[in-house]
């Protein structure tokens, strides 16, 4: 069982302040209280309230990816009346409403809207595509944790990840699970219990309906818009269903469900918050929106303007210029012709907000535009992504210089409460007594340098033998056939992440000699584990999948080359808290940050990577390994041809002299002692900084309190 101690494992956590008249749960049953539970998704990121559910009814949990209410319609009697069970629901349940009732961490803390494209959650809930996701449900989570006013808009994507398989080839093919509202912790929102509340969004010259499902997450609630219902004629109901489709037609309608949309269901909801967060360009309408609303209570236009620069601040993750959202100029003025007369500015002005030069009648409507022209502080998101966005938007800018063009960086980091393996928390709470993904203290983490090299050791090993018997597991399920020939003693690499191309997942196979020998050396075994999905729409990333197969089936790499499919967050949390070795080797600087690496370190995992996104601020030459040459001002000049080279060379070399050697040189008692130095370096420097709550006290700080 996990951490069921009381109060040892929550050292540090403030505790209630209010005393609330006393309560007794007595009259609730076990069932009682699991349903309470299964409706906030706390229960997602507390391993012992997962398994829980996970005994009510194990084969059926698991068919549906890990949700409760599914575990629950099928509980068997005889666990839920087993009376230890019983007394572990309760010990649950009490933590849960500690935790709900628990104070604010943070004081005044302004209250905050959050609008984001995607969510990750949860695997039972597929609202994410893959690393803005789980940023987005990241933030929520630690937004809840440190008890902030904190509210999230998103879409309800039925369909909003699709599910991966593959045909006999290894290509790639995409099914859609439809979301069954009824069979998630999803409800309707409704005008005091009646009728859904719905709010209308002009979408060309048409009025179309949303409305809201909120998802409790701990303290913070998440609203997701829908359009999929009859009030909307056939043609607008799909625009929420799923994440990046069709083409620009469909997705300036999206993005008008989102930004407007969201805006207007904050405002039914009765939220009017202090800031408003645009968590990447896809939402930044909400800023037209607020100037809007200014306008209409009869600010002038400069009035509204710093109105809502006042209140708005925005982040931006793309670096590449062709990947920031941008309409062209006629598809914007058909699709805001309805807002236009709402808002009562000429079509010129309107488009001025999303061009950088605001007369030039050819350029295009941009996302990234508005978000930075209406918002009073923006970020990147990591030093070297704030430095890109820099240099990427100093025309915007001319009376600056390139380091004064305000664009500053928050690195991302994750929740680790969710990312950190329940055998890992059982294991901090044991040795050092303390609940580490809850602590408040950097320091707290330093402790866990003091553990002996056998502890630190078995620690590792038997996380890496969980991951094992997880694959084994996974690949008897999956559709693409796989021959496995594992040692649960073998250094272990994990490469696991979108496959879009910039992330040159084959480049490890590069020199196929090289590799081959790699692989084949039986006094150093190697085996690696990749999984990612490419987007439906991109073959080339379906290409490099497809060779990652036809290499898992050769001579050499048999076995040992391993593609997992369906790639989501559980396997997400499986294999970063399993591996020895995370890879990561993007085109630099196309890594905006990433923060699968970050969630390794807990589990004493190293990061071997190119110095991109935040592995430039969490490397310190003892705690894993640097892919490539330092970054340099001139990112994103380098010929990728080069880059690729250089990379794979580097890459090689690392594994030859750094990584192999260091894991197989081994002590008197069979200890890598070397190896388990590195893992202490990790294990107390990297999580604390890289964790979302810090991320989200910077953003509170820097970027969310505004004494203007
Ligand atoms: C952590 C995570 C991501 C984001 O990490 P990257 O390093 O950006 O890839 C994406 N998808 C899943 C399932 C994850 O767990």
């Amino acid at each position: 069982m996990g951490c069921l101690r009381g109060s040892q494992c929550i050292r540090n956590t403030p505790r209630l302040l209010i005393v609330l008249p006393s309560m007794s749960f007595g009259h609730m049953t076990s069932r009682d209280k699991l349903e309470s539970i299964a409706t906030n998704l706390w229960w997602t990121w507390t391993p012992d309230a997962r398994s829980l559910f996970r005994r009510l009814n194990p084969e059926v949990y698991r068919a549906s990816d890990d949700n409760p209410r599914a575990a629950l319609a099928t509980a068997k009697d005889e666990v839920l009346n087993d009376s230890s069970f019983q007394d572990d629901v309760d010990a649950v349940y009490q933590r849960y409403r500690d935790y709900m009732e628990r104070t604010p961490q943070v004081e005044d803390a302004p209250e905050t809207a959050y609008f984001c494209m995607e969510y990750g959650l949860h695997e039972s809930m597929p609202l994410y595509s893959g690393g803005l996701g789980v940023l987005a449900g990241d933030h929520s989570k630690a937004a809840s944790d440190l008890g902030l006013p904190f509210t999230g808009i998103g879409l309800f994507l039925r369909e909003g990840y699709f599910r991966q398989s593959f045909d006999a080839d290894g290509w790639q093919e995409a099914t859609y699970p439809v979301l069954d509202p009824a069979k998630h912790p999803v409800s309707l929102v409704s005008e005091g219990g009646g009728d859904p509340l719905t709010v209308t969004v002009p979408i060309g010259t048409h009025e179309i309906s949303v409305r809201a499902w909120k998802v409790a997450l701990g303290h913070t609630d998440l609203y997701l818009l829908d359009t999929d219902f009859d009030a909307n004629p056939d043609e607008y109901r799909p625009l929420t269903r799923r994440l990046y489709q069709g083409g620009d037609h469909e997705r300036i309608r999206q993005e008008i469900v989102l930004g407007i949309g969201g805006l207007r269901m904050l405002r039914a909801l009765d939220v009017t918050p202090d800031v408003y967060h645009a968590n990447e360009g896809h939402c930044a309408f909400l800023m037209l929106e607020l100037l809007r609303e200014r306008l209409a209570a009869g600010d002038d236009v400069a009035e509204a303007e710093t109105w809502v620069r006042d209140r708005s601040v925005f982040t931006t993750h793309t670096p590449v210029m062709a990947g920031h959202d941008h309409f062209d100029p006629d598809l914007f003025s058909e699709a805001m012709a309805g807002f236009r007369d709402e808002i009562h500015l000429s079509n010129h002005d309107l488009l001025g907000y999303g061009r950088v030069h605001t007369d030039d009648h050819e350029e295009t409507f941009t996302m990234t535009v508005l978000g930075l022209k209406l918002s009073r502080a923006a970020n990147g998101v990591s030093e070297l992504n704030g430095h890109v966005a820099r240099q990427q938007w100093e025309d915007l800018y001319p009376d600056r210089a390139l380091d004064e063009v305000p664009i500053d960086a928050i690195t991302n980091g994750v929740h680790l409460p969710t990312w950190t393996a329940g055998p890992a928390r059982d294991f901090f709470a044991d040795h050092i007594h303390v609940d580490l993904t809850e602590a408040q203290d950097p320091d707290d983490w330093a402790a866990l340098a003091d553990l002996s090299d056998e502890t630190l050791w078995d620690f590792r090993c038997s996380l890496r033998e969980r991951l094992l018997n997880y694959v084994a597991e996974k690949v008897q399920a999956q559709s693409l056939p796989m021959h496995l020939d594992l040692d649960p003693e073998a250094l272990t690499i994990g490469f696991a992440r979108r496959f879009a191309t910039y992330k040159r997942a084959p480049l490890l196979f590069r020199d196929r000699e090289r590799a081959r020998a790699l692989f084949s050396d039986a006094d150093r075994p190697l085996q690696i584990l990749y999984a990612g999905k490419a987007h439906p729409d991109d073959d080339a990333g379906k290409e490099f999948i497809r060779r990652i197969y036809a290499l898992s089936q050769e001579a050499g790499f048999e076995g040992k080359v391993v593609f997992l499919e369906n790639y989501d967050m559980e396997m997400g949390r499986m294999l970063t808290s399993g591996c020895d070795v995370w890879l990561n080797n993007p085109r630099r600087p196309l890594e905006a940050s990433g923060t699968s690496g970050q969630k390794v370190a807990a589990h004493g995992g190293l990061n071997l990577s190119v110095l991109d996104g935040w592995w430039p601020e969490g490397y310190n030459g003892n705690n894993g390994w640097a892919i490539g040459p330092e970054p340099t001002g001139d990112y994103g000049t380098a010929d990728p041809e080069v880059q690729d080279e250089q990379d794979a060379a580097s890459l090689y070399r690392q594994l030859e002299e750094g990584v192999l050697p260091t894991f197989y040189t081994r002590n008197d008692d069979g200890l890598p002692t070397d190896w388990i130095d590195m893992m202490r370096e990790a294990m107390t420097g990297v999580p604390a900084p890289f964790s979302a709550k810090r991320m989200v006290l910077d953003y509170v700080e820097e970027m969310y309190r505004h004494d203007g």
